[in-house]
């Protein structure tokens, strides 16, 4: 026999059961953001690699190493989406978004590819919830959008939440504090790893990233970017704190955190959980003030945050997962064609009264249909045979005989628990 295919290394499928757990997520992100005025986007999972290469930055792990790209038979360079906020960025350019009533306010639920190490909590594949807002550099934009994704995770039950935020500058400031780190880093190169010592001139603030104890110790001295922004900067971070203050949202500054993506400017943040192991970040975000430039479009400042949904999901509180609902199971006491025909149009009947209905379709016994039935947790079965159609109620266990399937609808509409 020839081997079975399987779902790709750090993929996943879906089950039934999962996507109901995942629904639940869906509806807390819908909820949450919409009452913000946020409205669903969706682009597609692809792109031409340049929106990437030209956002994300090519020094960073996700353009040097995690992309999954292609080329199509057009000859076009095409890349799966490793992120989705320069896609948005890209069809808020293409849609003349700025000519809308700023902030424009966009949120998603989409898939997300990286090449990465597969491991609990990082996949290849991986979904993810996000929201935007675009068009207004106000430090509210910043201290809103920071609250809804505290609100979400707060919804769906995320256990030992913890908030870190920085601020990045702008690109001016980042540029002086850059050369700054690098003198830093050539002066005690030797006690480098040879990581970081290598990209000393491509991404200097990687290093802050390591776990190499020489680099660390090195970092603990080393110049930070928050005692060097401009004055404005200062201040504009300076009212997102106090904004997040007043709405009692807790968190430390972490004059560290780095983002993998080159876009940011200004407010950065990320949400951790306790609760998961070494991949402790649920979500996070920041300002993307010279994003739209990057893709030739006019200055627009930005501010967003995508979320793992998986990640949330490892880390939230397990909740009941509501079961699928069946009010009506048609069943069949004979072998006629007719009775089938009828079967099948009371089914069909039932679900345009928005009655939840399934039909006998696997040859059972009437034995065996009312185990499904029972199995289903059927609130009634419809028992169709050659003198008429019999109703049961599950429940009662009493059996009444019914006039025509219009009837049966109509006594279970009547009978079943209000939904
Ligand atoms: P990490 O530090 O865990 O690699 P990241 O900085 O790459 O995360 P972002 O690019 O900011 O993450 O993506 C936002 C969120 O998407 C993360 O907080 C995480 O919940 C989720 N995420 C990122 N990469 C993966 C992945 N490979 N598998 C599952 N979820 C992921
Ligand atoms: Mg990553």
């Amino acid at each position: 026999m020839s081997e079975r295919p399987q779902a790709p290394r750090g993929t996943f499928d879906v089950l039934p059961e999962q996507s109901a757990l995942r629904l639940t997520v869906e509806s807390a992100a819908r909820r949450t953001l919409e009452a913000a005025g946020y409205r669903r986007i969706e682009t597609p999972a692809f792109e031409d690699t340049d929106v990437f290469r030209r956002t994300v930055g090519e020094s960073t792990d996700i353009v040097q190493k995690e992309m999954y790209t292609f080329t199509d038979g057009g000859g076009r360079s095409l890349t799966l989406r490793p992120e989705v906020t320069a896609p948005i960025m890209r069809a808020y350019l293409e849609h003349g978004m700025h000519k809308l009533a700023q902030p424009v306010k966009l949120w998603y639920l989409s898939s997300c590819f990286r090449y990465e190490r597969a491991q609990a909590g990082r996949y290849r594949q991986f979904w993810q919830i996000g929201a935007e807002a675009i068009g207004s550099d106000d430090p509210a934009v910043d201290a809103e959008s920071i609250l809804l994704l505290h609100a979400l995770l707060g919804e769906l039950g995320v256990r030992g939440v913890r908030l870190r935020l920085a601020s990045l500058g702008t690109a001016a400031s980042r540029a002086r504090y850059r050369e700054l780190l690098q003198a830093h880093l050539r002066a005690h190169e030797d006690r480098l790893s040879d990581e970081v010592r290598e990209r000393i001139d491509l991404n200097p603030l990687r290093a802050f990233d390591s776990d190499h104890p020489g680099t660390r110790e090195v970092m603990a001295s080393a110049p930070l970017l928050l005692d060097h922004l401009d004055a404005e900067d200062a201040e504009h971070f300076a009212q997102v704190q106090e904004l997040l203050r007043t709405a009692e949202i807790p968190f430390e500054l972490d004059p560290a955190l780095v983002r993998g993506l080159d876009y940011y400017t200004r407010t950065v943040f990320e949400f951790t959980s306790d609760a998961l192991g070494a991949q402790s970040g649920v979500g996070g975000g920041g300002r993307y003030d010279g994003l739209a430039e990057e893709l030739g479009g006019p200055p627009t400042p930005g501010m967003g945050w995508a979320a793992g949904v998986e990640r949330m999901l490892l880390a939230a509180e397990e909740r009941p997962v509501p079961e699928p609902v069946c009010d009506l199971y048609v069943a069949l006491a004979g072998e006629a064609p007719e009775l089938r025909a009828t079967a099948f149009a009371l089914a069909a009947e039932a679900r345009r009264a928005q009655v939840p209905a399934q039909l006998e379709l696997a040859g059972r016994s009437l034995k065996g249909q009312m185990k499904q039935a029972g199995r289903l947790g059927a609130r009634y079965v419809a028992i169709l045979g050659d003198d008429g159609i019999a109703l049961k109620d599950m429940e009662s266990g009493e059996q009444e005989t019914v006039a025509s399937p219009s009837a049966v609808v109509a006594h279970v509409l009547r009978g079943r628990h209000p939904g």
